[in-house]
């Protein structure tokens, strides 16, 4: 199923650039995170080193490209960006790695999905800042060693599961980023409306931040949509009225569940009888991939106990069948 947008991609990547924090204090929320790479900086810039190596990991939207985009502005270096699937062999590296300036940032997004041979060529870079290439074939074949610039390599990822431990053992920090709480996405609604010049009242901005999935992107694209909206239909700030009715018409429930949430939740109950059921039969009956499911959809279902894991597969839970105004079933006595 495709996803009809009526922004042009570029403008949708303006206005995302436009409201991404510049530095660690402007970052809401993700305290205790911030606090550790605000002493990570400080020491980086007193001691002369470059910053350790940073693996960010935790559901899309709640923030690992700001931390790694900000961590630059701090340092007053530069940062490069790539992501893994776009590294398919060890080439792909090289205009990076040559074009690093001294204690710059080369960030890689969903880095687990780089294939082991790009994994295994990026070790001797991350820990002596130094490549071996390969020249010529067979019997004549020489390797030479070049050193690169120093430099910090920030890893991002949804699954830090899938990263070998080779991998994981080389990053220096291991920061983990958690959903938001709602006072935290109600001063991000109000900090962004401000930057979009859209008066919004404190109880318009907290109903947005309620039925955003504690994440900031969903709070962002949510601001958007009612944005145009409020401009549409109304004159004046963004009241809580108009952000409700704005949010019902975008299909956003009362607990802030997208289409694809209650989807999710409707199978598993009308066609799975609640579960125990594998993500992959979920995927194939809900038309979707199995890793836009675990990643995307279920750890907000999974943190707001809509659905549960067990061995044998994902279950509903009592406030799933809540949501969609059904009966829960007896529970069943073993
Ligand atoms: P992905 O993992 O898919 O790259 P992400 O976790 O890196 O996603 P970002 O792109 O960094 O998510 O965040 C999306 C947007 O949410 C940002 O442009 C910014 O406007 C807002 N945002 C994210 N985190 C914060 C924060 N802590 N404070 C303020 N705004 C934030």
């Amino acid at each position: 199923e495709k996803v009809i947008t009526t922004v042009p991609a570029d403008e949708a990547q303006k206005h995302d650039a436009a409201l991404r924090p510049k530095l660690l204090k402007e970052v809401i929320g993700q305290r205790k995170v911030a606090e550790r790479l605000e002493i990570a900086v400080r020491a980086s810039k007193k001691l002369n080193e470059p910053l350790g190596h940073i693996l960010f990991d935790g559901p899309p939207g709640l923030g690992k490209t700001t931390f790694a985009t900000v961590l630059p502005n701090e340092l007053g270096t530069s940062i490069q960006l790539t992501s893994g699937p776009a590294l398919s062999k060890p080439a792909d590296l090289l205009p990076f790695l040559t074009n690093l300036d001294e204690g710059s940032v080369l960030f890689i997004d969903e880095i687990h999905r780089m294939p082991r041979i790009v994994e295994e060529f990026i070790y001797p870079a991350m820990e002596d800042f130094r490549i071996d290439i390969v020249l010529g074939e067979g019997m004549s074949a020489r390797t030479i060693s070049m050193n690169l610039k120093r430099f910090t390599l920030i890893g991002a990822t949804t699954r830090s599961g899938m990263l070998s431990g080779p991998m994981r053992d080389r990053f220096k920090m291991h920061e983990h980023l958690e959903f938001y709480s709602v006072e935290e996405l109600a001063t991000i609604v109000r900090v962004n409306a401000v930057k979009l010049n859209t008066p919004i009242t404190p109880e318009a901005a907290h109903e947005l931040a309620r039925r955003s999935r504690g994440t900031p992107r969903v709070a962002n694209s949510r601001l958007h949509w009612t944005r145009s909206y409020s401009a549409a239909m109304h004159d004046g700030p963004i009241t809580e009225p108009i952000a409700r009715a704005a949010l019902d018409m975008a299909e956003v429930d009362r607990d802030g569940l997208d289409k694809n949430d209650r989807k999710y939740l409707e199978t598993l109950i009308d066609l799975y009888a609640g579960g125990p059921t594998g993500v992959e039969a979920l995927a194939a009956t809900i038309n979707l991939a199995s890793d836009t499911l675990a990643d995307e959809i279920e750890p907000y279902l999974l943190r707001e106990q809509y659905i549960t894991r067990s061995p044998r597969g994902r279950v509903a839970m009592p406030r799933a069948y809540i949501a969609l105004g059904k009966l829960a079933p007896k529970p069943k006595t073993e």
